[in-house]
């Protein structure tokens, strides 16, 4: 299965932080989650403009399922103002505060995937703790500290279905490339764990399965 062009082309012409064959292995993968795990749903974590939505969004959409895709809209520590990751045409001009919500709106309407993408406007643990849902796939693309990382792993991974997909971003083994966060908190979390596999590494983004051998409320900190 292939995204279509035109979606394509408008995740890369979107502003964000997923490379183009990043961006193609987050869609294969999602796509052999939903057939793994069929009928179940897709969550991301980390919306920002909407640009690896439109990859999920596809995926989800090609599979007859949903993605819910999660994000304050409020950016990252790295986003704010004078950080390393800040966009100045992202900042609402009345508050002068970082919102991505007008930009990721925008770009969903054109994708239109509005069919298959339920937007999220909310902190990811809050909304994680009302969602009692089995997931076929989680992308965790979230905040990338030692907190955010750690609460999304303990949120959001017991929710993996049996044979569903963990994906995660920015994962960097060496500090050099990165923050460790996302490695040390969620990716060697989940592989130490016993219950994932790993299935493939393209860039910073790494996906894992679960093994179909423990139930999901077995999986645990
Ligand atoms: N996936 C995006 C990039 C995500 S950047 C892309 O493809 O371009 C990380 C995003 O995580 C930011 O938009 C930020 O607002 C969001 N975020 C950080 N911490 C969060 C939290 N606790 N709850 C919800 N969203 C959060
Ligand atoms: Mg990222």
């Amino acid at each position: 299965m292939k995204i279509q062009k035109k979606l394509r082309d408008l995740a890369l012409a979107t502003k964000g932080f997923m490379p183009p064959e990043e961006g193609d292995a987050l869609f294969v993968a999602a796509c052999e989650a939903c057939r793994a795990a069929p009928g179940l749903k897709l969550v991301e974590i980390g919306s920002y403009c909407g640009r690896s939505t439109i990859w999920l969004g596809a995926a989800a959409r090609i599979n007859n399922t949903v993605l819910f895709s999660v994000d304050h809209h409020f950016g990252s520590e790295e986003n704010q103002i004078g950080w390393q990751w800040h966009d100045d045409s992202l900042v609402d001009a009345q508050t002068q505060k970082l919102n991505t919500l007008p930009e990721f709106l925008r770009t969903l309407r054109q994708s239109a995937l509005g069919d298959a993408v339920v937007p999220v406007v909310s902190d990811s643990e809050l909304f994680g703790a009302q969602f009692t849902t089995d997931l076929s796939f989680l992308f965790i693309d979230g905040g990338h500290g030692e907190s955010p990382t750690k609460r999304d792993y303990e949120t959001w991974t017991p929710k993996i279905a049996p044979r569903g997909y963990l994906a995660i971003h920015d994962v960097f083994a060496d500090p050099k490339d990165g923050g460790q966060a996302p490695h040390d908190f969620i990716y060697r979390r989940a592989l130490d764990s016993g219950l994932f596999t790993q299935v493939s590494a393209t860039g910073s983004l790494r996906v894992l399965r679960r093994r179909d051998e423990v139930q999901p409320s077995r999986v645990s900190s």
